[in-house]
């Protein structure tokens, strides 16, 4: 299988740093901040205690309860502690998500709206599953768009994952297109919701005031078959805990018992001592949240007018997770001064990285649809974006 660009782009841009070169990384979707103290504190004080051995495959009491407690509190979910499970992050979620919900040769499709992350389209497939994207794009404001989807459903669809924030986008999908999506899937009873979540918390209504976060699982009539997945990664600044949930409170939490026994032979629960760490976060961690938000808010508008400024770039505010994703269609064609031409989303990146020493992902990836864009994670310092962009700017304005 392919391996993920955004991974090999962060490797790419590491091993640059590592030769002394510097490079300024918005390659790998990662908080630069430092995980809160509280929440490191309380994995530390369950290692004294003597966490260190074996515990629930989907985690224990206390920690399903928080995730119960908070996709109840916080998204309108009605789940319970037994339906939710603990895994090695979002990521791995999907995984066994798709693991789960797909039959080899049952020509089984998913849908994804895209642009999308990476990932999906790979897990799809080495599942068994035929991806079926529904593209949107930069002048759409990357909305999705309600009646392709709709025209995409067969009596094959097996699921349809959304992620809304998105990466690599950074929007939030507006309310009423989520009003209208939600009232079309509940056309189609066969079709199982993975909505990953991710981003949740990460939303700017800085940038965009009615900005809000909506869970399709809180839908009463999709209740019964969305499944929720969601993470600590980049809310909590937690990307090397590793962890995320799977939430599935629909057909009597049928697929939920599934999820465990496929985790029972794969990999058991996550570390033990990391549960207390997840509680803390999930139930204390607003304030450090809120603090990380505003960062990510003020980098978005930063960001956004930087990106504008740049020649024969297209870009979209980001409402939402901490991408920027312009297309760059108006390069194609042209030299660089090192005399590379560009035809390609990839040989963008590429001579960006060895030219001007800026990562930044080719949109290629994303999907069909994005074969003209580049992903900017500005996840990084306000000082690292002004460079950054301010060397994307002369590259650009140096193509002939
Ligand atoms: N979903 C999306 C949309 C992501 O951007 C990421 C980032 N890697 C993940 C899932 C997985 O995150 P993690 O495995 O770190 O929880
Ligand atoms: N989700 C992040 C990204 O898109 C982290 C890397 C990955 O797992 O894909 O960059």
């Amino acid at each position: 299988m392919k391996e993920s660009a955004t991974l090999a782009v962060a490797a790419k841009a590491a091993a640059l740093k590592a030769a002394g070169k510097p490079v300024i990384g918005f390659g790998v979707g990662e908080p630069d901040f430092d995980t809160p103290a509280p929440i490191r504190e309380a994995a530390k004080r369950a290692l004294d205690a003597g966490m260190t051995r074996y515990a629930p495959t989907p985690g224990d009491k206390a920690v399903r309860e928080a995730v119960a407690r908070k996709l109840q509190v916080e998204n309108g979910i009605a789940c319970k502690p037994e339906h939710v499970t603990l895994t090695a992050g979002a990521k791995h979620a999907i995984a066994m998500c798709m693991q789960t919900l797909l039959q080899f040769g049952a020509g089984d499709e998913v849908i994804l709206p895209t642009p999308a992350w990476v990932s999906y389209k790979p897990l799809i497939e080495l599942y068994g599953g035929r991806c079926v994207e529904v593209p949107s794009t930069v002048e759409l404001g990357f909305r999705l768009d309600v009646a392709a989807i709709e025209r995409a459903i067969t009596p094959h669809t097996r699921a349809i994952i959304l992620n809304s924030p998105s990466n690599p986008c950074g929007v939030v999908q507006p309310q009423q297109v989520m009003r209208e999506l939600c009232d079309m899937l509940a056309r189609h009873a066969h079709v199982t919701i993975v909505s990953d979540e991710i981003y949740e918390k990460l939303i700017y209504p800085e940038v965009q005031p009615d900005v809000v976060h909506v869970s399709p699982g809180a839908d009463p009539r999709l209740a019964g078959r969305t499944i929720t997945v969601n993470g600590m990664s980049k809310a909590f600044a937690m990307t090397g805990w590793r962890v995320g949930y799977i939430a599935a409170p629909g057909d009597e939490g049928r697929f939920a018992k599934e999820v465990i026994k496929l985790q029972g032979q794969l990999t058991n629960s996550i570390p033990t001592f990391i549960m207390p760490a997840v509680v803390e976060a999930l139930t204390n961690g607003a304030a450090s949240v809120e603090q990380m938000r505003k960062a990510f808010a003020a980098r978005a508008q930063l960001t956004h007018r930087l990106l504008a400024a740049v020649p024969r770039l297209r870009n979209t505010p980001s409402s939402g997770a901490f991408y920027a994703f312009p297309c760059v269609r108006e390069c194609m064609g042209l030299r660089t001064s090192a005399g590379r031409v560009i035809d390609s989303a990839q040989t963008f990146a590429e001579a960006l990285l060895e030219e001007s020493l800026v990562a930044l992902v080719p949109g290629e990836d994303f999907g069909d649809c994005a074969r003209s864009n580049i992903r900017v994670s500005f996840a990084c310092s306000e000082q690292q974006i002004t460079e950054g962009l301010g060397r994307l700017k002369a590259f650009v304005e140096a193509l002939r």
